[in-house]
C-alpha cells in the first residue's frame, strides 16, 4: 500500500483521520507564508508544529531582538513578523495543531499522503509542505542516568498544568525566565520548593531573580548553586535528586517531582526517516517547484537546500509562492493556474475578505 516515503512498514490507519487538501509541517515564518500563498490559491491547509506556539526560530530563539531585511519593513522584531504573519493568515481560519510532532509520512497507493503526529492526530492528505526550519525544537534533557524513565511522570520539561505539583515536594532547575517564572508561580503552592542553577548569573528578568532571591531570604524556598549528579530511585519510584554543588559537595534533595528548564535545541528528527533525499540535514528540491525527491511533498525555508540556498526567510517566502502553485496545479492537473495580481483579482479579494474595499 505504501512505498519508502513512511518509516513503518504497518498500512496506515485512515479510519478518522482528518481529510486535508495540504498539511504544512512547521509552523515558522515560512509554513506561515505558505499557508498565505495556498489561501490565495484557495487552498485550505493544516499546520501543525511540535511548540507550543507558532514562529520557528523567530519566536523561539530571538523574539525580541529586530530585523532588517524583510522587504518594505526597515526593521521589524522577530515576535512582531510572526504577529503580522498570523494577522495576515487570519481570512484562511487555518487550523494549527500545535505542541505536535509529525512523526510519520507515508505515501499512498493513490498519491495522497498520510500523517501521524507523536499525539496521535492522523491526516489523509493530498500534498504536503515540509517547512520544518532546523528540526523541531526538543527541550535540553537533565542528563542523569535513568531519569529518561521518569519523564512525563516525575520528570518534566514543561509544565502541562500547574495544579500537578501543587502540594508536592518539588526541584526546579534552570537559570532562565521559564524557570523562574514558575519558580514564582509555584513558591507557596508546592509543599517544598528548591531552585537550583548551575551558576550565579541568570539569564531571566533581573526583576524575577530579585523576587526569587526575596523569597529565599523569607524563607519560603531554597536556592542551590549547582548541577544535577543523579537521580535517587527507590522501589522504582523517584525519591530524590543528588546535586553537586559549585563548591564541590554533594547534597541530596528528596523530592516528588523535577522540573527542568535548559533550553531547547533543534533536532532533525523525523523527517530524516521519511525518505527524502537529504544531504547534511538539508532535503534537496528543484527550484520552479520546490517539490523534493517524492512528487506531492515540497519543502521550503530553511529546510531545504538547492544551489545558491540561502538560509534568510525573504527566500522561504518566494520558495512558498512557488510551491503554493505547484501544489495547485498537482491538485488539479486540466487546469492552468493564472498568476493573478491581489491588487486586482477580485477572487483573490475575496479569499482575503477585502472584496468591495
Ligand atoms: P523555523 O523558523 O526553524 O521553523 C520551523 C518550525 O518547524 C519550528 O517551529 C519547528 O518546531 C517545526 N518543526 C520541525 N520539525 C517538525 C516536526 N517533525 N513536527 C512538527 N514541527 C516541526 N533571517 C533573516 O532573513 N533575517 C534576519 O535578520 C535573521 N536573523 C536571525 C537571527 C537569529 C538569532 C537566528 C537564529 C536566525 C535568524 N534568521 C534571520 C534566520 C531565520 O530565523 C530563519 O531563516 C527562519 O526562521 C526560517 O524559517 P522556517 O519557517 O524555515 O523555519
Amino acid at each position: 500500500m505504501t512505498d519508502a516515503v513512511t518509516p513503518s512498514s504497518r498500512a496506515p490507519d485512515l479510519a478518522g483521520a482528518i481529510q486535508a487538501d495540504v498539511v504544512v509541517v512547521g509552523a515558522g515564518p515560512c509554513g506561515l507564508f505558505q499557508i498565505f500563498e495556498l489561501g490565495l490559491l484557495g487552498i485550505k491547509a493544516h499546520i501543525i508544529d511540535s511548540l507550543q506556539h507558532p514562529g520557528g526560530q523567530c519566536a523561539e530563539l530571538y523574539p525580541d531582538k529586530p530585523i532588517y531585511d524583510i522587504p518594505a519593513l526597515p526593521v521589524c522584531g522577530a515576535q512582531e513578523l510572526i504577529d503580522r504573519l498570523l494577522e495576515q493568515i487570519k481570512p484562511f481560519n487555518t487550523q494549527f495543531h500545535l505542541g505536535e510532532e509529525v512523526t510519520e509520512v507515508a505515501k499512498l497507493d493513490d498519491d495522497w499522503f498520510y500523517v501521524a503526529t507523536a499525539r496521535g492526530t492522523r491526516f489523509h492528505t493530498r500534498a504536503i509542505v515540509i517547512a520544518g526550519g532546523v528540526g523541531s525544537f526538543q527541550p535540553r534533557r537533565l542528563g542523569c542516568a535513568g531519569a529518561d524513565a521518569f519523564e512525563g511522570t516525575q520528570v518534566h520539561y514543561r509544565v502541562r498544568s500547574a495544579a500537578d505539583f501543587h502540594g508536592k515536594r518539588l526541584v526546579i532547575f534552570g537559570g532562565g525566565d521559564s524557570a523562574l517564572d514558575w519558580v514564582l508561580d509555584l513558591c507557596g503552592k508546592a509543599s517544598d520548593l528548591t531552585l537550583v542553577h548551575r551558576r550565579a548569573e541568570f539569564r531571566a528578568a533581573p526583576a524575577s531573580v530579585a523576587k526569587m532571591r526575596d523569597l529565599v531570604a523569607a524563607g519560603s524556598m531554597h536556592y542551590i548553586e549547582g548541577i544535577a549528579q543523579e537521580i535517587v530511585v527507590e522501589d522504582g519510584v523517584l525519591r530524590g535528586v543528588r546535586v553537586k554543588r559549585t563548591n564541590g559537595e554533594i547534597e541530596t534533595l528528596s523530592t516528588d517531582q523535577i522540573l527542568a528548564f535548559f533550553g531547547l535545541h533543534p533536532k532533525l528528527g523525523p523527517i530524516a526517516e521519511w525518505g527524502l533525499t537529504i544531504d547534511r540535514r538539508a532535503i534537496h528540491v528543484d527550484t520552479a517547484r520546490f517539490e523534493t525527491s517524492t512528487p506531492g511533498i515540497f519543502a521550503v525555508g530553511d529546510i531545504n537546500v538547492y544551489p545558491g540556498k540561502k538560509k534568510l526567510i525573504l527566500s522561504g517566502f518566494h520558495e512558498a509562492a512557488l510551491a503554493a502553485f505547484a501544489i495547485a496545479e498537482r491538485m488539479n492537473p486540466t487546469k492552468k493556474v493564472h498568476l493573478q495580481y491581489t491588487t486586482t483579482s477580485p477572487i483573490m479579494q475575496k479569499r482575503l475578505g477585502v472584496a468591495g474595499q
